[in-house]
């Protein structure tokens, strides 16, 4: 990767970090016009005639001097919202801690956002406000270019690219930290966090995603800054987990949130269950997220609810475990203690009912597919969440959990022809019934353990 921008970016670096505008001209980066989005182009081409700047920034930029394909192409401009507004006819503004402007082109979006400042002034009913502990809650006080630069959060992620003249606007070293491949929050490191604790999320993130180093200055407050993640709202908290587990860098991304103690906020629940490396808890979220990025990369559909299920499982299987030792039926202290899990995740990441309801799902269907004999085989495997059932025991069994070769048995199930199902079953019923006397006459009538549990 370093080589492939190296050999485009010409220009000597600047021996020291410089402050002020460098702008990068053609030959001087690997971009060219015809990367960019044809209406991505068409809506800075209409700004720029208005009278006002426009460029592409953020995400795509940095995607495409790394090489990667960008998910989306984001337009900065000096244009207010209304102004945009009444420049493009499918458009309108959208969100009131953060106003933007959407513009349609048939099915795609262009995000426009007017330049921001970071100052703490105040102006009108365009203001900032913020919480004791520095909190930003509405940013809408709007600014020059310069400005909005350093209000974005990350070096790599504050490029402005004017595909008019082909040049790159870098206020913040970011491409000098792309070369180098360094992770750097723009301005005072502590304070940044402080104003946005999802930041934090995202130094991990784009690390993982990029591959690239967290600078030192960057990474120090991180660990004791982490626990202002607990100020973020519930619902956004979620909506970033599932860009730290969903991106195709989920298992990369989970190690930094562990090494930086972010992920004791994130849930909570399971963080203490980490402490032992080689512990089932540990190399079951870490098999979940290889299999996530697995499916990522070969296109294959995740979903939150399996993320989740995976995630909270050891507490939930540890919580039932305890129910059932205080004289509960197994299935009655799984539900227990699922629902209890779940109401205590809900407020650090409010996942919303329609991955809920599936977690429950994968997770009943675990006590589910043991009992397996007679004609229940054939109706779970019609169950429309056994495929996730399933494939849940597998990833438990490769995290290191005993249960009889259940993973084995259903696969050949799902493999065998209607008469050979059959057989399975019917072996299954007379094991179960088999042994089952023969356990309760040598333990005086207690149920035999049971290996799936
Ligand atoms: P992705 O490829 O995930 O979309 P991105 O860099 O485009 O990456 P977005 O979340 O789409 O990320 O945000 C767009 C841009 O807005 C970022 O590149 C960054 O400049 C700025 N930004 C986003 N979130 C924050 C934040 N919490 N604080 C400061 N700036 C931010
Ligand atoms: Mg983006």
């Amino acid at each position: 990767m370093l080589d492939r921008i190296s050999r485009f970016f010409k220009r000597d670096k600047a021996s020291h970090r410089s402050t002020g505008r460098r702008v990068f001209g053609d030959g001087e980066h690997s971009l060219s016009p015809e990367m960019i989005n044809r209406d991505a182009f068409k809506v800075i081409d209409v700004l720029q005639k208005a009278g006002f700047e426009a460029y592409i920034v953020g995400g795509c930029v940095r995607d495409l001097l790394i090489g990667l394909k960008p998910k989306d192409f984001d337009v900065a401009t000096s244009a207010k919202p209304w102004e945009v507004k009444e420049l493009f006819r499918r458009s309108r503004i959208i969100g009131r801690r953060f106003q933007i402007v959407h513009v349609q082109f048939g099915r795609e979006i262009i995000e426009v956002t007017t330049f921001r400042s970071n100052s703490s002034q105040t102006s009108g009913k365009n203001h900032r406000q913020q919480t004791d502990s520095g909190m930003l809650t509405r940013d809408n006080v709007f600014g020059s270019v310069e400005e909005d630069a350093s209000r974005r959060d990350l070096t790599v992620n504050a490029l402005y690219y004017d595909p008019s003249d082909n040049s790159i606007h870098d206020f913040t070293n970011g491409l000098d930290d792309i070369d180098d491949q360094i992770i750097r929050i723009i301005g005072d490191p502590e304070t940044r966090f402080r104003e946005d604790p999802v930041r934090l999320l995202r130094v991990a993130r784009f690390a993982a995603k990029l591959g690239f180093n967290i600078d030192s200055d960057t990474a120090n407050p991180m660990k004791h800054r982490a626990a202002d993640l607990q100020q973020v709202s519930p619902p956004r908290l979620f909506d970033e987990t599932l860009k730290l587990f969903m991106s195709g860098q989920g298992l990369d991304t989970f190690k930094l949130l562990v090494e930086h103690n972010l992920f004791d906020y994130i849930v909570p629940q399971l963080a203490p269950m980490l402490n032992d490396q080689q512990g089932i808890p540990m190399k079951l979220v870490s098999q979940a997220l290889i299999n996530t990025d697995k499916r990522i990369e070969t296109s294959q559909r995740v979903t939150p609810a399996f993320i989740y299920a995976a995630l909270l499982w050891p507490a939930v299987q540890r919580l039932a475990r305890n129910y059932e030792k205080n004289g509960n039926s197994p299935p009655y202290a799984l539900s227990k203690a699922a629902g209890e899990i779940i109401v205590n995740q809900i407020p650090v990441t409010a996942i919303p009912k329609r991955f809920t309801i599936p977690m429950r799902e994968i997770w009943d269907l675990q006590l589910h597919l043991r009992r397996r004999g007679g004609t229940r085989a054939q109706r779970l495997v019609e169950h429309p969440r056994f495929r996730a059932a399933y494939d849940f025991v597998l990833l438990r069994e490769q995290a290191g959990e005993d249960l009889g070769g259940l993973g084995e048995w259903w696969t050949a199930y799902q493999q065998a022809d209607h008469e050979n199902r059959q057989t399975m079953a019917d072996e299954v019923m007379a094991s179960d019934r088999g042994p089952k006397k023969r356990r309760r006459r040598r333990s005086g009538g207690k149920p035999a353990a049971d290996p799936a549990r």
